[in-house]
């Protein structure tokens, strides 16, 4: 798959609505968020509280941000808002936790 994607895993028992709202509200296509927060509480009526809990009580998103340019390994890194996803993104790292720790080890 091409990075930078995202990958959600939901909790069990979920509202159809609810499972709808949080993949809307994690659909990235080039890079860019589909549904900003805004679109998403005019869409379903919410407030920006609500779409928050939301998004983080009932499930749990990782962000592939790319391949580790040391092990070439995926660099993933959980996020629960569009703003931290999109700051990752647009700020990246090229380089995975495993590999920076061993790199700040390093004499
Ligand atoms: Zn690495």
């Amino acid at each position: 798959m091409k990075y930078p994607y995202l990958e959600t895993e939901f909790n069990e028992n979920l509202d159809k609505q609810v499972v709808k709202i949080i993949n809307q509200y994690w659909k990235i296509e080039n890079r860019t968020f589909l549904y900003s927060p805004t679109k998403l509480r005019n869409k379903f009526g919410i407030t920006q509280p609500r779409l928050n809990s939301i998004v983080k009580n009932n499930s749990k998103t990782k962000l592939f941000l790319d391949e580790c340019v040391e092990c070439e390994k995926p660099i993933i890194i959980p996020v629960t808002s569009q703003s931290t996803a999109k700051n990752k993104i647009e700020n990246p790292d090229f380089i995975c936790s495993d590999c920076r720790s061993k790199l700040n080890r390093a004499p």
